[in-house]
């Protein structure tokens, strides 16, 4: 039986990209069909009915027909536009980063029901919650989970020993935890302090009452933050670009009010 010339999608917008006078090629997560990437015609007209409705993070119902190299969107509807999130910058910027993590991590075609799902709920936590730090972490857990990429933290990785509760070291290309004794034999490490070891662990076994309670020091958030994202990019073979915008927005909340200003180049 032939594919249907026109079929519906729901889906979360993860970017889009222009193209021509005025339209645009729209990157979608859709449970059914994994990664979709479809024509938004005239999207860029002051008038089209599109516009507004396929943003990246908002979540939309769509129309598409089947185009001869990429599919068409004829018809889109927002579910859900996640406002709270457009309204801040930080929060905005966290939800950027969750879409390119996806959109790096899945390919097109694929089934990719459980990564939708987490990717919907975190952002509706997103657009509610004011703990986006421990979010960020929880999803970049979870995602490496359902991508296969799940760290080993209870035991080495080379004698298989339970990890004591000493400094022990992270390896990004082993993918997981190395006791001190065999850190030489799997390849580049970064240390993990017992605390940090202890905060993946409770975000991997996704123990939300834990959690709940738990305040990270500054040190202690960036190195559990650092060493996600050092495998984040061993696994992608690539940085993930908009952890640089996370970082500037930090670094300029942090600075004093009249240090804001970014120093003028010298030379
Ligand atoms: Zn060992």
């Amino acid at each position: 039986m032939p594919a249907p010339r026109v079929y519906k999608a729901e889906g979360i917008v993860l970017k889009g990209r222009e193209l021509g006078e005025a339209d645009r090629i729209v990157t979608l997560l859709t449970p059914q069909y994994g990664k979709l990437r479809a024509v938004a015609k005239g999207v860029r007209k002051p008038r089209s009915r599109l516009a507004g409705n396929l943003e990246p993070l908002t979540h939309v119902a769509v129309l598409v027909a089947h185009g001869q190299s990429l599919d068409i969107i004829s018809q889109a509807q927002t579910l859900e536009a996640f406002r709270p999130l457009r309204e801040d910058l930080w929060r905005l910027s966290c939800g950027l980063y969750l879409a390119e993590l996806v959109e790096r991590f899945t390919v097109e075609g694929a089934e990719g029901h459980p990564v939708y799902q987490l990717l919907l709920e975190t952002l509706t936590r997103l657009a509610l919650a004011t703990r986006e730090e421990l979010l960020l972490r929880s999803f970049e857990i979870e995602l490496l989970d359902h991508l296969g990429f799940r760290p080993e933290l209870g035991q080495c990785i080379a004698c298989r020993r339970a990890l004591e509760p000493v400094e022990n070291f992270f390896s990004p290309g082993g993918g997981g935890m190395a006791c001190p004794g065999c850190r030489y034999k799997v390849g580049l490490t970064r240390p993990v302090t017992v605390e940090a070891l202890k905060v993946l662990r409770l975000l991997q076994r996704r123990d939300a009452t834990t959690l709940a309670r738990l305040r990270l020091r500054r040190a202690l958030a960036a190195e559990v933050e650092l060493l996600l994202r050092e495998y984040i990019a061993y696994i992608l073979e690539h940085d993930v670009q908009s952890t640089v915008f996370l970082d500037r927005l930090r670094r300029e909340a942090a600075a004093p009010p009249a240090g804001g200003r970014p120093a003028a180049p010298t030379g």
